[in-house]
């Protein structure tokens, strides 16, 4: 027998809303230690009384096992004066401490959540909206502070006596798990077709599956929103949901029961497999199986899949349980809007809007509170790189290398997250979309309302990107009341970004590669084949692609023919009638795109690596005309990526006479129109150019003098699998340190992270 001790533990992190307090309740008993656990402004306060053997493997388990979705970030402990006293406390819940409770986000169903639904001797037997401390919504259904039922959608659902016993037992699973409900006391299922049809409960679900097998279009309630689902092995049920969605060739996103369906549907590898099943389930854009029960059109001329796991009880029983009538088992899960606008998470706008799209609707009487799109990631070298950072990550703060004051960020108008900061922790917000349209601005309004209220952060100061006529900066200063607007140049944004996620304080510069589509240079130009010296304060711009023309805006973006045209000139080739994109480009417009670019006329000067991609992509022939953003590169990396590149090379010119060394890709595009007329297939001159992007990173970096070692990757041509890899290789085994994202997208959907730390520089 050890001396009894006594140790107040301070616990800092995720620590509220996750069961946390019940975890250290049981974990105390069960080593039969005396003490109380209650949260305070940071995280949670423990006092722990006993053996000090005991209180050894508790802070082991503490720090080991802590419960699922908690964050743990610190553990620090002190020595007291013991007191004698016996018994485990969770202290009172009802505090009014001011102090900031993180919100968690939306949680998928645990495993004992879902063992419970599908057991006929449970209660919650086929329950839809099955829940507990581990898993269920939060983030979409908490108006306010503090995280109570009363300020969730569950407030006018009265527990019935069994939920509530659960609820106030400390040694329950579901001990304060504020959506917590069974058949007797919580929402229901309602069902209506668009002929007035209605049905509830499980005539409900039985409806709404019959629906599915018959290869209808079903509306369903989700977690941040109203999805379509339909049969995604049913070629005709698919090709009329694409035309009634508007949608071009964008693919669709799939769901699967489990992960052996996964496995039947795409190649799923251990790291693939770890985020289709951790708790956020994203959708994971994974290589599709050759044979894959799945229809052609749910994702044309695309190698990948983009796949999730069912994440909800009413998802579960969408695909049956044992013993119920087969149904399709991969269903197409795309939002439930017509494309461009924001999901439709309100019931009558979801009867509304989705009136022309939908042949029935799933509903129930949750409501969702803020709408949060899926989530999407891929792996790149079994490491998880984020394409989009909504539901199950929104509201996860992302620690800050430095301290900001309270800041509000508000991101790009492409892909758009907002970030609200204050100290050490930057809190982004669910995707919010492009903004382009008077719904996405008013999605944008409701979502800084909404994370302002579960932060508590009052923003002292707004950063907004550069461009003159963002929306998202258009709104900065319309909201700013009186505080400062500061601005930051867009892909110095972005190489912060991936700073801020590395943890860098900003006291050593680095070399940033920031490759997108577009952003505003102060120059005036479009941006986007840009390379950084960097820090937070300040950014020197030490090379960029060379100038060429974009002819009239956005119908180049649209028309990547004109793009290959536009590089073909600027590099002195001409247009010959065997080349792809002059055979797309009707005659007229040739001439006129040849006048245009002779005289400037309606022309814009772009440095954009997403526009040469796009040329190239068009050049080979993989695509001419884009019906979604990226598609070009897309379709040309799917088509690239297992060529073997062969000993040819390409090589990129670099002019270093002028201040920011000129890439000219002029070489590049003669050898590429060589090859191509020797009969070189379009995978292996796909693969040579990708090689060709990533030597031309490494050759800038270790013409870098400054001695810097650190190179940073980012913008929204790194999402390319096949270039990322290749150029962290490359710059790896040259000796780099190489950062790229983990935590929020290398796209625009980044920018607001690196805002707040360069807004708060200098
Ligand atoms: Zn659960
Ligand atoms: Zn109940």
């Amino acid at each position: 027998m050890t001396a009894r001790r006594r140790l107040r533990v301070c616990v800092q992190g995720v620590v509220q809303g996750v069961g946390f307090r019940p975890f250290v309740y049981t974990t105390a008993s069960s080593l039969g230690l005396a003490g109380s656990v209650r949260n305070d402004s940071s995280g949670a306060i423990v006092e722990v009384e006993g053996d000090a053997r005991d209180i050894d493997e508790f802070l082991t388990r503490l720090r080991d096992r802590p419960p699922p979705l908690a964050v743990i970030e610190s553990v620090e402990t002190q020595q007291i004066p013991v007191n004698g006293g016996t018994g485990f406390a969770i202290a009172d819940t009802s505090r009014t401490d001011g102090g900031r409770t993180l919100a968690s986000p939306d949680v998928a169903m645990c495993d004992e959540c879902a063992a419970e639904q599908r057991d006929p001797r449970n209660r919650r037997y086929r329950h839809a909206f099955v829940n507990c401390t581990n898993c269920g919504p939060r983030f979409t259904i908490i108006a306010s502070l503090p995280y109570d039922r009363a300020s969730t959608t569950m407030a006018g659902f009265a527990m019935c006596a069994e939920c509530a016993r659960e609820y106030t037992d400390p040694g329950n699973r579901r001990f304060h798990a504020q959506p917590v409900c069974c058949p007797n006391c919580g929402p229901t299922l309602h069902y209506r077709d668009g002929r007035g049809r209605s049905a509830d409960r499980e005539s409900a679900l039985n409806e709404a599956r019959s629906l599915l097998r018959c290869g209808g279009v079903l509306a369903v309630k989700g977690i941040g929103g109203y999805h379509l689902a339909c049969d995604a092995g049913n070629e005709r049920a698919v090709a009329v949901l694409r035309s009634r969605k508007r949608r071009g060739d964008k693919p669709f996103a799939v769901m699967v029961p489990d992960l052996s369906m996964a496995r039947g549907t795409t190649d799923v590898d251990d790291a693939s497999e770890r985020s289709l099943s951790g708790p956020q389930r994203p959708i994971v854009l994974i290589p599709r199986l050759p044979g894959a029960p799945v229809a052609d059109s749910v994702a044309p001329h695309n190698p990948d899949l983009g796949v999730m796991l069912a994440y909800t009880p009413l998802h579960r029983l969408l695909f049956g349980l044992p013993g119920d009538e087969p149904g399709p088992s991969v269903l197409v899960m795309t939002s439930g809007n017509i494309s461009g606008e924001p999901i439709c998470f309100d019931d009558d706008d979801a009867l509304d809007r989705l009136a022309d799209l939908a042949d029935g609707w799933l509903m129930h009487d949750r409501a969702i509170l803020v709408p949060c799109d899926d989530s999407v990631v891929r792996v790149v070298d079994g490491v998880e790189l984020p394409i989009r950072r909504s539901r199950g990550y929104a509201p996860l703060p992302v620690a800050l290398p430095v301290p900001v004051p309270p800041t509000l960020a508000v991101g790009a108008d492409l892909k758009n997250t907002m970030a609200i900061a204050d100290g050490r922790y930057a809190w982004l917000s669910q995707h919010i979309g492009d903004m382009d349209n008077l719904t996405t601005l008013s999605a944008f309004d409701s979502a800084q309302q909404h994370l302002q209220a579960l932060t508590a952060v009052a923003p002292e100061l707004l950063v907004a990107d550069a461009h003159p006529l963002y929306r998202s900066s258009g709104w900065a200063y319309r909201n700013a009341a009186g505080r400062p607007v500061r601005t930051v140049q867009h892909h110095h944004a972005h190489i912060a970004a991936v700073m801020a996620e590395h943890g860098l304080d900003g006291s050593q510069r680095v070399l940033g590669f920031a490759f997108d589509g577009t952003g505003y240079g102060p120059d005036g130009a479009v941006w986007g084949g840009e390379v950084l010296v960097a820090d937070y304060k300040d950014y020197q711009r030490v090379a960029h692609l060379k100038y060429v023309p974009l002819a009239g805006g956005d119908i180049s973006v649209l028309r990547p023919y004109r793009m290959a045209l536009a590089h073909l000139w600027a590099a002195g080739l001409s247009w010959d009638d065997d080349l792809a994109p002059v055979q797309a480009c009707p005659g007229d417009e040739r001439r006129a795109l040849m006048r245009q670019l002779e005289t400037g006329l309606g022309c814009a000067p772009t440095s954009s690596m997403g526009r040469l991609f796009d040329a190239v992509s068009a050049l080979v022939g993989v695509r001419q005309v884009v019906a979604y953003e990226a598609q070009a590169a897309i379709e040309f990396e799917g088509v690239a990526r297992h060529a073997d590149a062969g000993t040819s090379t390409y090589a990129f010119e670099i002019d270093r006479s002028q201040p920011a060394a000129e890439i000219d890709p002029a070489g590049v595009l003669k050898a590429i129109v060589a090859d191509l007329r020797a009969n070189v297939p379009a995978a292996v001159i796909g693969a040579r150019f990708h090689r060709a992007v990533a030597d031309l990173i490494v050759d800038l970096a270790e013409a870098e003098v400054d001695g810097i070692r650190t190179v940073a990757l980012s913008g929204g041509v790194f999402q390319n699998a096949l270039l990322l890899r290749s150029a962290q290789n490359s710059l790896r085994r040259t000796g780099f340190n190489v950062i790229t994202h983990r935590l929020v997208p290398p796209n625009d959907g980044g920018i607001a992270l690196g805002q707040l730390l360069v807004g708060n520089a200098g």
